[in-house]
């Protein structure tokens, strides 16, 4: 499936609740997915429940999905034009080790 394809099916099926809901409300529910993602990290590596953690993850794609409909931005053409290469280098692969927290 294409990140078009999985906008769309968003789109589909959430866009009459989203646009109810609005992008203040919908945004809060992207950082509380990314607040539940989080708390499943907190973990050692040993003790995290990826199936927990994939579907936190899932919940996030889903969200971006909705805010990008709202905002009627086509995610597969922003993600692939901004990733294409390091957008910080320009590099592929990213050269910026030295420059990692
Ligand atoms: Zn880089």
């Amino acid at each position: 499936m294409e990140i078009s394809e999985f906008q769309q099916k968003m789109r589909d099926l959430y866009i009459h609740n989203d646009k109810k809901r609005g992008i203040h409300r919908t945004s809060l529910w992207l950082g509380e997915e990314m607040g539940e993602l989080m708390s499943e990290l907190k973990y050692s590596i040993d003790k995290i429940d990826k199936q927990a953690v994939a579907a936190e993850m899932a919940d996030i794609y889903a969200w971006v999905a909705s805010l990008a409909n709202l905002l009627e931005i086509d995610l597969q053409s922003i993600i692939l034009n901004k990733y294409d290469k390091c957008p910080k280098c320009n590099s592929d692969p990213c050269i910026c080790e030295k420059n990692l927290p």
